[in-house]
């Protein structure tokens, strides 16, 4: 709930989410549950954005009563559902909720977007196999509306198309178990019959499986020339600050093309944005050709952040006349100046930098674990949410 306020507050048009099963996330201990899709939606409906269901895994012929009945409890809370099987398709079409269909399904032609609009279909997420010449061919020869993924990890197999996982270790990524293996180290050995060759070599850092992280900003503005109706964010599951920060930066950067502002300078200044967050090397994807090395992670670095958090303390109140927050300091330490990020379910991400601390109203340079420390702030926050505090790597 954190993440999705947080994408509320940066300026997100719309959020997708599963609930429990069948979809993409099953196996992240964050996922949202039925009991929060009711707030979920409200919170949405009355910022204005839309909110889709993901629920694009496979569906086994046992399953299919408990997807309809997903469906039809999900229905009056959402705006459409992203899907990639037919059943779950044609249960949509059953219950008459909007259909948008997920990356998983694999379209990648204008012939296939059209027979999927034909079919009923609202929107397509595209494979992220399609280059940018072909995102904008397909949405030329086909009225269907496309939406494509924008940031984010990627996957090395062919959308919904790998068994990687599932052969290493039994969880399938097309169930939404994905324990991403891709990501991991590996060592080559020898097999000759009859050498009785140990011979190992280990690979160096992860490039024989470790695509690049998607990171089309620096060309936001081809994507919407292309026509392009939504632009999407991959999550899987990472912190409220990623997803605030991701999001502001790609809203940034869609009104600044609209509006004819979109310039080097803010480009620069937004992929500075989007590095302090969590990211592996970023590159352009499949849009400018399908991947050589170049695309794939250099050294096997996983996180590449610019900025860590270390969890400072609590709110215990805030007073919304004076704007204070109240906070219970748990770690060492709290000085003026410090970068702040206040993070909470109802909050979402808030962050700041207060002048001045106080201590029992006296201005102080330095709280230590177990003050009870204030500052000001101008945007409202809650008791019991979570302060950190931003540091240089
Ligand atoms: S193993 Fe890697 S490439 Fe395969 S689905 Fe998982 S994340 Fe994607």
């Amino acid at each position: 709930m954190t993440c999705l306020q947080a994408a509320i507050n940066a300026g997100a048009d719309a959020v997708y989410l599963g609930v429990d099963v069948f979809n993409m996330r099953c196996g992240a201990s964050a996922n949202f549950s039925r009991e929060a899709l009711p707030e979920a939606s409200r919170r949405c409906r009355e910022a204005g954005v839309r909110l889709y269901l993901t629920v694009n895994t496979i569906v086994f012929e046992d399953e299919l009563p408990k997807v309809e009945e997903l469906l039809a409890f999900a229905k009056p809370y959402i705006d459409a559902a992203i899907v990639s099987d037919w059943a779950v398709f044609l249960a949509c079409k059953r219950l008459g909720i909007p259909i948008h269909v997920s990356t998983q399904m694999s379209c990648a032609n204008s012939a296939a977007a059209t027979f999927l609009k034909e079919m009923g279909a609202e929107r397509v997420v595209l494979a992220r196999e399609c280059t940018l010449d072909e995102v904008s061919e397909i949405k030329r020869k086909s009225s269907i509306e496309i939406e494509t993924f924008v940031h984010g990890a990627i996957c090395v197999a062919e959308s919904g198309r790998c068994f990687l996982s599932h052969e290493a270790y039994g969880f399938s990524a097309n169930r939404g178990e994905c324990r991403q293996p891709c990501r991991r180290f590996y060592r080559v050995q020898e097999i000759r019959e009859d050498a009785h060759s140990t011979a190992t070599f280990d690979v160096a850092g992860h490039t024989i499986f470790s695509a690049k992280d998607l990171f089309s900003l620096p060309f936001l503005d081809r994507l919407v020339a292309a026509g392009v109706a939504s632009f999407k964010i991959e999550g899987r599951g990472r912190n409220a600050e990623y997803v605030a920060t991701v999001t502001k930066a790609y809203r940034t950067a869609r009104d600044a093309v609209l509006a004819g502002t979109f310039t080097p300078e803010l480009v620069r200044e937004l992929t500075e944005a989007c590095t302090r967050v969590y990211h592996r090397d970023l590159g352009t994807g499949l849009y400018y050709g399908r991947p050589g090395k170049e695309q794939f992670v250099a050294d096997g670095t996983e996180n590449l952040a610019t900025i860590r958090k270390m969890h400072l303390g609590v709110v215990t109140e805030y007073y919304l006349r004076t704007h204070t927050v109240l906070m219970k300091v748990h770690n060492d330490a709290l000085h003026p100046g410090d970068k702040l990020s206040i993070q909470g379910d109802k909050t979402g991400v808030v962050e700041l930098s207060p002048a001045e601390v106080f201590i029992n109203g006296r201005s102080v340079t330095k709280a230590r674990k177990g003050a009870d420390a204030t500052f000001a702030c101008a945007t409202p926050v809650q008791p019991g949410d979570v302060v950190y505090q931003l540091n240089k790597v």
